[in-house]
């Protein structure tokens, strides 16, 4: 059985940032940003006023002096051309070209205006209230760097610039496929023996938040039925991550429909738990499949620590082999965790505050511990955490 390290640096090994697309600024929100962009413009664009007020030439504008207002306003958008004359003043809105001549702004609280006269109650220094070009952004200067993620002031930066696409790496698409004789879409009645399919719209969910997109599709426990969803799966997607199906039980068809559409089985198991059933495969065409055990905390664990990491690298995320979830967690323990077993035990937690704690029944099957967890918490072979030890884990 693989060692979970070593599983992850064999997928990695197979997986590159996607191709190289460019989006829209709307849609580029939490992308990673493909190539460096430097600036185009220099920031502010020219000289512009930061006050409502007057532009004036300082050594002319003392306290006490008097200036005569020039008959032209020149406000935020197109330049007027105004000239400022020596004894004159402009008026001058936040944002205006600042007029030729002029050489600061005062603002409007410090005058006393009357007719066509100023008054100035406290005199300005050369280049008051006066925003340079290029005092913020220079044009040429590097904005973003290559593994940088979008945020909404980047996006801003980058409006600012009037550039409307940014180059990303292109989002997988990620199939799932759950399997199973007795799953039932929720919304549909059950009868006994059926239990609804909850793998996936969680994976869906799981693909989306580390980046993908998710569609989902499902197959009953027929050879014949596997093989034309998981055929249909293979021709639509980057990657196809399937739940349920692939330990070793009679009614486990996926291995031996893998293996007749051509997927070669790069691996299957995993020394974690839970997870062990792990299967990783590749098609000759490129698409990665993912077999993931169908219980669903042993199918968000192996998604978490396996399937999330690839998605965020072919995304342009810096991954190594050690990392898996959405990052890294620690903390102080606040109760006593143990793991009596030989391999790796990921337990769910609840990180908050710098103190870690478990999320209720840690069984494969306890779906409602899940959904209380923010990360997984990594017990080694025989490892026992007492309360004020550090831990740690992965966010999910
Ligand atoms: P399997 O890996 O197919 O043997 O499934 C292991 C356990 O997970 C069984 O109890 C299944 O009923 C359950 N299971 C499999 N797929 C799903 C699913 N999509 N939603 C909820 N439970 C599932
Ligand atoms: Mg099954």
């Amino acid at each position: 059985m693989l060692e979970e390290w070593e599983a992850r640096r064999r997928i990695l090994e197979l997986t590159s940032p996607g191709s190289v697309i460019w989006v829209p600024l709307e849609l580029a929100l939490d992308q990673v940003i493909a190539q460096d962009v430097s600036a185009v413009i220099d920031s502010p664009v020219f000289d512009n006023s930061s006050m409502d007020g007057y532009a004036v030439r300082a050594v002319e504008a003392a306290t006490g002096e008097q200036l005569k207002v020039n008959v032209m306003v020149q406000a935020a958008g197109g330049d007027l051309g105004v000239h400022c004359a020596s004894g004159e003043a402009v008026r001058v809105f936040t944002g205006a070209v600042i007029p030729q001549g002029a050489d600061a702004v005062i603002m409007q609280e410090d005058v006393e205006r009357r007719g066509d006269r100023i008054e100035i109650l406290e005199g300005v220094e050369p280049g008051e209230n006066i925003r340079r070009r290029g005092s913020d952004v220079c044009a040429g200067q590097k904005l973003l760097r290559r593994g940088e993620v979008m945020t909404p002031a980047r996006l801003g930066l980058l409006a600012s610039q009037g550039i409307p696409e940014i180059p990303v790496h292109a989002r997988p698409l990620v199939q799932i496929v759950t399997t199973g004789d007795e799953l039932v879409e929720p919304g549909a009645p059950l009868i006994p023996g059926e239990i609804y399919n909850s793998n996936s719209p969680m994976l869906q969910a799981a693909v989306s938040k580390a980046g993908g997109i998710g569609a989902a599709s499902h197959a009953c426990d027929d050879p014949g039925e596997l093989k034309e969803v998981l055929s249909r799966a293979l021709a639509a997607a980057d990657m196809v991550v399937i739940a349920g199906g692939v330990s070793v039980g009679e009614r486990d068809y996926v291995k031996e429909a893998l293996t007749d559409l051509g997927v070669i089985t790069e691996f299957w198991r995993v020394k974690v738990k839970p997870g062990k059933p792990f299967l990783f495969g590749r098609h000759p065409d490129g698409t990665l499949v993912f077999g993931l055990p169908g219980n669903p905390v042993s199918a968000y664990v192996t998604f978490s620590l396996f399937v999330a990491p690839v998605i965020r690298r072919l995304l342009g995320h810096e991954v190594t082999e050690g990392t898996a979830g959405l990052g890294e967690v620690s903390g102080i323990a606040t109760e006593v965790m143990s793991n009596p077993g030989d391999r790796p035990h990921y337990l769910r937690g609840i990180c908050e505050g710098g103190k870690i704690r478990l999320s209720g029944t840690q069984q494969s099957h306890a779906i409602f511990g899940l959904s209380r967890a923010n990360c997984l918490i990594r017990l080694g072979p025989e490892e026992v955490i007492n309360i004020g030890d550090p831990v740690s884990g992965f966010a999910i």
